[in-house]
């Protein structure tokens, strides 16, 4: 259900309403819009009774919301949501372009990556610090020092930067760290991570898992969104098909769909879906151009020597040029890449 509250309802009207919301025993949260408030109610199992809310001063239309996810539905907030992160707001015109290691390996070949993208043009560095790694037997990561490296490089560079947290163990170290938390595919229904990046301070970053669907990927949106952080950012990576030439399946259509159905911004990965580098590019620039509202590259100095996802992994001329292509790209679609100085 949906409350929806006269343009010149105040501070108070929404607060009592929320107040009755929460005696009659549900979850009351409050969507402002550009121009009047919304409180959407989540925790009831049927139909509410609308006449105890209806009454109350400010209230001028309840709306059920027929979608099993509810805060993440245009249903409840038709405006796109918009996610700040250092100069850039996710979801917004501005495309997004997220670049950097799989893995951090040493400041230096942090740093060299950050500033390269950088001057290429991205606007966030992303890096692994704890790794979700296929075998336990190959590089998991440098774990706290590889957020040391990360909040060293963000210092050095001026670039937000988005790592992965992989369990609760982590998480609080992570959240200090980042200025964007990564929950990775294989932790998409992880819903005790889900409700602890409920309560997390930062956005969330949230990939599909390879055999998620969409309602599944928009259900673990909304355990984050239902435990209070608003700031949550969908990506598609690839999911599990019969392709036989490259890692995953890049799932584009879901793209325009989830633009359609959720407020949520959507980012793609195509390194991860790709798995080899001559694919990424392409699809890249066909993500940008199927409305994503950003896109997510590994990038490494020298990609045969790294730690982890060394074949997919583009080096500091391939992303420049990559760049230069979606600049002639973004127009097309009404989007603008902000090229730092
Ligand atoms: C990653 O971004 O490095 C990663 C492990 O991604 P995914 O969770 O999509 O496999
Ligand atoms: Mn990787």
């Amino acid at each position: 259900m949906l409350i929806v509250m006269a343009s010149d309802a105040g501070p108070d009207d929404v607060r009592r309403v929320c107040d009755a919301v929460r005696e009659l025993g549900y979850e009351a949260h409050p969507i402002p819009g550009r121009t009047r408030v919304a409180i959407g109610i989540t925790g009831n199992q049927g139909p509410i009774d609308p006449a105890s809310v209806a009454a109350l001063p400010g209230v001028i239309e309840l709306i059920p919301v027929t979608r099993p996810y509810k805060l993440t539905s245009r249903e409840m907030q038709p405006e796109d949501t918009l996610v700040r992160v250092g100069q850039l707001e996710i979801g917004g015109p501005q495309l997004a372009v997220i670049a950097g290691p799989c893995s951090v390996e040493t400041l230096g070949q942090t740093l060299e990556t950050a500033r390269a993208v950088a001057a290429a043009g991205a606007g966030i560095l992303r890096g692994g610090a704890f790794k979700p790694r296929t075998s336990p037997y190959t590089f998991q990561g440098l774990g706290a020092e590889g957020l040391e490296i990360l909040r060293r490089a963000r210092e050095l560079t001026g670039l937000p930067v988005v790592t992965e947290a992989v369990d609760g163990e982590s998480f609080d170290l992570v959240e200090r760290a980042a200025d964007v938390i990564q929950i990775g595919a294989r932790n998409m229904q992880n819903y005790s991570l889900l409700r602890r990046a409920g309560r997390a301070s930062k956005p969330i970053l949230l990939k599909r898992s390879v055999s998620g669907t969409l309602l599944e990927l928009l259900m673990a949106a909304e355990y984050i969104l239902a435990a209070g952080n608003r700031d949550v950012i969908l990506c598609e990576r690839g999911i599990r098909a019969f392709s036989d030439y490259s890692r995953y399946t890049l799932d584009l259509s879901i793209v325009p769909e989830l633009k359609r159905i959720t407020h949520l911004p959507v980012l793609v990965d195509p390194s991860h879906a790709a798995g080899r580098r001559e694919l990424v590019a392409p699809l890249a620039r066909a993500a940008v151009a199927a409305g994503a509202d950003g896109i997510m590259v590994e990038v490494h100095p020298t990609p045969r020597a790294a730690l982890s996802d060394a074949a997919q992994s583009l080096d500091l001329p391939a992303f420049a040029a990559l760049m230069d292509e979606l600049r002639a790209i973004a127009p097309a679609v009404r989007r603008v890449i902000e090229v730092r100085a």
